[in-house]
């Protein structure tokens, strides 16, 4: 197994994570199998927790690990499934460590931070580096390790110490680290300053660490005297300095470290010189170059309460594109904050009100996406009804799902107190309500978590189709309530469809309107499983629809010549063979999804 670290230095926030996972794609370009580890250096154990607005989304896997948003990257960028166990933070080690010691498996030691927490960590990352993740057999070639945080954190030395002993542990030849760095242009000069990277490498160098390579962010290439004022000070070889400098979009940057020979390098100081071929990045390139060419909008509300912070809602935002890609429309996301909808801020701040109705009445389709807590319920409600009263295309995911049905109840049913017991645990009609197997007391972990099994019931259905006319798919979950199912026979007979339901047909995973041109609800979240080349069927649904081509993409036949018409198409190919649930033929699939339509 050969490593290539990835740490960052100067300023928090300069793509570090992007950076890793497109020097994952240009490998994997270059033959290698590849997988990822991220490290956090924070205490929680996991991301679950964590809120949103502090961190941005938390990502959810097939194994139902909360993990940090940039496994989210490593998945989409790589098309890997990882494990829990492949975010590792400083709260997980610990737990790790302390349960060891309770056990006394450290034979009456004194236990400390040195070795026994940087042994712990080594193992963890030798052990984690070796699980399949690409679903072939036997572990990957190159194992990339993001540190996160900026060197010089207090609570990521452990961590450091552990990876300078590491690189030594697995020797010359078989570890790699990149060095993520800033190089600022002052304005009045237009000079590229090199003094933040210079210091930065000279904490890492002072912590052990010694960088093979530096990859700069600047808003232009670094100019040639300046890298070499950086291989002077840094002590890097000057084929050893790349620039990330600013590009439309984030698609464009592993071709950005091809042209840079970014990969001959790596391959050079990996030992791996003699195995790789040339990379083909014509995928990346052509979708990168797509995507910055398209025009034509689709504008989609996203209807949530995090607004202000698009990473809180990056997977969501990611499958849009994905959708919107494969449509070859030009992605345009109305950020609506929810709460801006209700009644109350008509009173409160009627300027607010005003800008968000208008925002929503403008746009040609309307996302909710999950979400925890009260605030905004009300607002996320009116958003459906407005959806589901004047036919414009809808997509409710978990909790958005959840305030469609409670919008049908209230309006359709006329049980106006129609609520979720998360919200309003006395009303008369709970047409959303806890699950069973949830922990009231315990937040971190006890939800429905990670990959399950949806079956649809409804064969002829919006959902049934996009996904391929499968039996079933698999996608992830995360809540802890679901659709009442002592209500479901009156929601159905007022003309609501349950398409999807999960395999003791109990609980309730797909909501469709067949009287309308596109709405739908989604119990999990479809976005975790979104690819640039494999958009998620539901958010091609939408935007199909949202642009008013919903019949292209749901019918095979004439989906063939729509994405022939608008370029070559991408057919799912290694597909793994899942046990289908009982009473169930296998079938096969790929991500859950289906016999794959859909672009470049
Ligand atoms: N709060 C809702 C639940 O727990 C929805 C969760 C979500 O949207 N992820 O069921």
């Amino acid at each position: 197994m050969k490593y290539v670290l990835v740490t960052g230095g100067v300023v928090s926030g300069l793509g570090k994570g992007v950076t890793a996972s497109s020097i994952g794609v240009l490998l994997k370009a270059c033959g290698l199998r590849v997988t990822s580890i991220k490290i956090d250096p924070y205490l929680n154990t996991d991301a679950g927790t964590m809120s949103p607005f502090e961190h941005g989304e938390v990502f959810v896997l097939d194994d139902g690990g909360e993990v940090d948003l940039d496994l989210g990257n490593y998945e989409r960028f790589l098309d890997i499934k990882l494990t829990r166990d492949n975010n590792i933070t400083t709260g997980k080690i610990y737990q790790h460590v302390i349960a060891k010691e309770r056990k006394g498996d450290y034979l009456g030691k004194t236990v400390q931070v040195v070795p026994h927490i940087t042994d712990a960590i080594q193992e963890w990352i030798e052990r984690v580096a070796a699980i399949p993740v690409d679903g072939e057999e036997g572990p990957a070639d190159v194992c990339v390790i993001e540190l996160g945080g900026t060197i010089g954190d207090i609570e990521s030395a452990p961590f450091i110490e552990a990876l300078g002993q590491f690189s030594y542990r697995v020797g010359h030849g078989n570890f790699c680290l990149v060095h993520v760095s800033l190089v600022p242009v002052l304005n009045v000069v237009g000079e590229q300053k090199t003094k933040p990277t210079q210091h930065s490498v000279r904490g890492l160098r002072g912590l052990g660490l010694i960088p093979d390579i530096l990859a700069c962010r600047s808003t232009k290439a670094l100019e040639e005297n300046v890298k070499e004022k950086l291989a002077q000070f840094c002590h890097v070889p000057l084929e050893n300095i790349f620039t990330l400098y600013d590009v439309p979009n984030i698609w464009h940057i592993p071709r950005l470290l091809k042209d840079q020979k970014a990969h001959l390098v790596i391959s050079k100081v990996l030992n791996l010189a003699s195995i790789v071929k040339e990379p083909s990045l014509e995928e990346w390139t052509s979708r990168a170059e797509l995507c910055a060419d398209l025009h034509v909008p689709v504008r989609i509300a996203v209807v949530g309460k995090y607004t202000s912070l698009s990473d809180a809602y990056l997977s969501v935002l990611k499958a849009l594109l994905h959708a919107s890609v494969a449509c070859r429309k030009k992605l345009v996301v109305d950020w609506v904050p929810a709460c801006d909808l209700e009644k109350e801020t008509e009173k409160e701040n009627p300027n607010a009100y005003k800008a968000a109705w208008k925002l929503l009445k403008g746009v040609d389709g309307v996302l909710v996406p999950g979400g925890f807590g009260d605030r905004g319920v009300e607002g996320k409600i009116l958003a459906a009804k407005y959806a589901r009263e004047n036919k414009i295309p809808f997509l409710g995911i978990c909790l958005g799902m959840q305030v469609a049905v409670i919008e049908f109840a209230r309006s359709v049913l006329c049980l106006h107190d129609a609520n979720s017991t998360e919200f309003k645990p006395e009303t008369k009609h709970p047409c959303i309500v806890f699950m069973p197997e949830g922990s009231r007391t315990h937040m971190g972990g006890t939800m429905r978590l990670g990959s399950r099994i949806s079956i649809f019931s409804a064969k002829h259905s919006k959902s049934a189709k996009l996904y391929g006319n499968q039996t079933f798919v698999d996608e992830r979950h995360r809540h802890r309530y679901e659709v009442n199912p002592d209500m479901v026979e009156r929601l159905e007979k007022a003309g609501l469809s349950f398409a999807a339901k999960d395999e003791t047909g109990k609980r309730m995973e797909i909501v469709e309107l067949p009287s309308h041109p596109f709405f739908i609800g989604a119990q999990f979240h479809p976005e975790y499983k979104s690819r640039p080349g494999k958009a998620s069927p539901l958010f091609l649904g939408l935007i199909a629809a949202s642009c008013g081509d919903l019949d292209s993409v749901m019918n095979p036949a004439s989906a063939h010549q729509y994405l022939i018409s608008n370029g070559p198409r991408n057919v799912f190919v290694n597909g793994t063979s899942k046990k289908a649930p009982n009473g169930l033929a296998d079938v096969r699939h790929n991500n859950g999804y289906s016999n794959g339509h859909y672009t470049r």
